[in-house]
Protein backbone atom coordinates (compact mmCIF):
# COMPACT_ATOMS: atom_id res chain seq x y z
CA UNK A 1 0.00 0.00 0.00
CA UNK A 2 1.42 3.35 -0.83
CA UNK A 3 0.48 6.03 2.12
CA UNK A 4 1.10 8.77 -0.38
CA UNK A 5 -2.16 7.72 -1.86
CA UNK A 6 -3.93 7.36 1.30
CA UNK A 7 -2.80 10.73 2.57
CA UNK A 8 -4.03 12.08 -0.74
CA UNK A 9 -7.52 10.19 -0.75
CA UNK A 10 -7.71 11.65 3.30
CA UNK A 11 -6.69 15.02 2.30
CA UNK A 12 -10.09 14.99 -0.60
CA UNK A 13 -12.04 13.49 2.34
CA UNK A 14 -10.93 16.54 4.51
CA UNK A 15 -11.85 19.37 1.86
CA UNK A 16 -15.73 18.41 2.46
CA UNK A 17 -16.08 17.55 5.57
CA UNK A 18 -17.46 20.90 6.70
CA UNK A 19 -20.17 20.53 4.56
CA UNK A 20 -21.45 17.39 6.59
CA UNK A 21 -24.76 17.80 7.60
CA UNK A 22 -24.87 16.41 11.41
CA UNK A 23 -27.22 18.63 13.32
CA UNK A 24 -28.60 16.12 15.19
CA UNK A 25 -25.74 13.64 16.27
CA UNK A 26 -23.15 16.52 15.87
CA UNK A 27 -20.68 13.70 14.39
CA UNK A 28 -19.29 15.58 11.21
CA UNK A 29 -18.43 12.47 8.57
CA UNK A 30 -17.03 12.58 5.08
CA UNK A 31 -15.61 10.12 2.95
CA UNK A 32 -13.50 9.44 -0.45
CA UNK A 33 -13.60 6.77 -2.49
CA UNK A 34 -11.00 5.95 -5.37
CA UNK A 35 -12.41 4.17 -8.21
CA UNK A 36 -10.45 1.46 -10.39
CA UNK A 37 -9.21 4.31 -12.87
CA UNK A 38 -7.76 6.57 -10.29
CA UNK A 39 -11.32 9.17 -9.94
CA UNK A 40 -11.73 10.31 -6.81
CA UNK A 41 -15.93 11.07 -5.70
CA UNK A 42 -16.98 12.50 -1.96
CA UNK A 43 -19.42 12.28 0.28
CA UNK A 44 -20.76 13.48 3.71
CA UNK A 45 -23.43 12.73 6.06
CA UNK A 46 -26.61 14.00 5.43
CA UNK A 47 -28.58 13.94 8.34
CA UNK A 48 -32.67 14.04 8.63
CA UNK A 49 -34.91 14.97 11.10
CA UNK A 50 -36.57 11.41 10.08
CA UNK A 51 -33.23 9.97 11.45
CA UNK A 52 -33.75 6.66 9.51
CA UNK A 53 -33.42 8.85 5.98
CA UNK A 54 -29.59 9.86 7.32
CA UNK A 55 -27.18 9.05 4.74
CA UNK A 56 -23.71 7.99 5.43
CA UNK A 57 -20.79 9.69 4.13
CA UNK A 58 -19.59 6.36 2.42
CA UNK A 59 -22.37 5.78 1.05
CA UNK A 60 -23.24 9.39 -0.80
CA UNK A 61 -19.37 9.34 -1.58
CA UNK A 62 -20.38 5.39 -3.71
CA UNK A 63 -23.67 7.12 -4.83
CA UNK A 64 -21.57 9.78 -6.90
CA UNK A 65 -19.07 7.03 -8.22
CA UNK A 66 -21.87 5.06 -9.45
CA UNK A 67 -23.71 8.37 -10.86
CA UNK A 68 -20.55 9.20 -12.84
CA UNK A 69 -20.46 5.68 -14.53
CA UNK A 70 -18.26 3.96 -12.33
CA UNK A 71 -18.69 0.63 -10.63
CA UNK A 72 -15.12 -0.33 -8.47
CA UNK A 73 -13.83 1.17 -5.34
CA UNK A 74 -10.50 0.86 -5.23
CA UNK A 75 -9.96 2.05 -1.13
CA UNK A 76 -12.00 4.67 0.63
CA UNK A 77 -11.20 7.28 3.12
CA UNK A 78 -13.07 7.91 5.80
CA UNK A 79 -13.04 11.35 8.13
CA UNK A 80 -14.65 11.80 11.68
CA UNK A 81 -14.59 14.23 14.37
CA UNK A 82 -14.88 11.38 16.66
CA UNK A 83 -11.49 10.49 19.25
CA UNK A 84 -11.48 7.24 17.59
CA UNK A 85 -11.13 6.41 13.64
CA UNK A 86 -14.64 5.65 13.14
CA UNK A 87 -15.40 2.44 11.08
CA UNK A 88 -17.82 2.24 8.45
CA UNK A 89 -21.32 1.17 9.78
CA UNK A 90 -22.77 -2.54 8.35
CA UNK A 91 -25.05 -0.68 5.68
CA UNK A 92 -21.86 1.02 3.86
CA UNK A 93 -19.54 -2.25 4.82
CA UNK A 94 -22.44 -4.26 2.69
CA UNK A 95 -22.50 -1.43 0.15
CA UNK A 96 -18.99 -1.54 -0.03
CA UNK A 97 -19.13 -5.16 -0.84
CA UNK A 98 -21.09 -4.63 -3.55
CA UNK A 99 -19.03 -2.39 -5.43
CA UNK A 100 -15.39 -3.47 -3.70
CA UNK A 101 -14.22 -6.75 -2.96
CA UNK A 102 -12.09 -8.44 0.04
CA UNK A 103 -9.41 -6.57 -0.88
CA UNK A 104 -10.58 -2.97 -0.77
CA UNK A 105 -8.87 -0.62 1.23
CA UNK A 106 -10.66 1.27 4.22
CA UNK A 107 -8.85 4.00 6.04
CA UNK A 108 -10.27 5.76 9.14
CA UNK A 109 -9.19 8.85 10.17
CA UNK A 110 -10.01 10.99 13.49
CA UNK A 111 -9.54 14.89 12.98
CA UNK A 112 -9.88 14.96 16.65
CA UNK A 113 -6.45 12.90 17.60
CA UNK A 114 -5.46 12.34 13.93
CA UNK A 115 -5.39 8.77 14.41
CA UNK A 116 -5.72 5.96 11.99
CA UNK A 117 -6.47 2.56 11.12
CA UNK A 118 -6.16 0.66 8.18
CA UNK A 119 -8.70 -2.21 7.31
CA UNK A 120 -9.32 -4.89 4.27
CA UNK A 121 -12.96 -4.70 3.68
CA UNK A 122 -12.86 -8.64 4.24
CA UNK A 123 -11.56 -8.13 7.83
CA UNK A 124 -14.68 -5.56 8.33
CA UNK A 125 -17.50 -7.95 6.34
CA UNK A 126 -15.62 -11.79 6.27
CA UNK A 127 -18.92 -12.87 4.67
CA UNK A 128 -20.41 -10.25 3.09
CA UNK A 129 -23.82 -11.07 1.08
CA UNK A 130 -22.72 -10.71 -2.75
CA UNK A 131 -24.36 -11.27 -5.98
CA UNK A 132 -22.93 -14.51 -5.81
CA UNK A 133 -25.50 -16.26 -3.77
CA UNK A 134 -28.49 -15.22 -5.76
CA UNK A 135 -26.58 -15.63 -9.26
CA UNK A 136 -28.44 -18.92 -9.87
CA UNK A 137 -31.95 -17.77 -9.36
CA UNK A 138 -31.51 -14.87 -11.68
CA UNK A 139 -32.71 -15.13 -15.30
CA UNK A 140 -30.38 -14.80 -17.68
CA UNK A 141 -30.60 -11.27 -18.77
CA UNK A 142 -30.06 -9.55 -15.57
CA UNK A 143 -27.57 -7.37 -15.20
CA UNK A 144 -24.46 -6.98 -14.01
ZN1 LIG B 1 -22.72 3.90 7.14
Amino acid sequence: MDGRDLDKLVEKALSVHRNSYAPYSNVHVAAAVEAEDGTIYTGVNVENASYGLTICAERAAIAAMVAAGRRRVVKIAIVADTPEPLPPCGACRQVLAEFGSRDTLVVSVSTVTKESRVWRLGELLPYAFTVEHIRENRGSDAAP
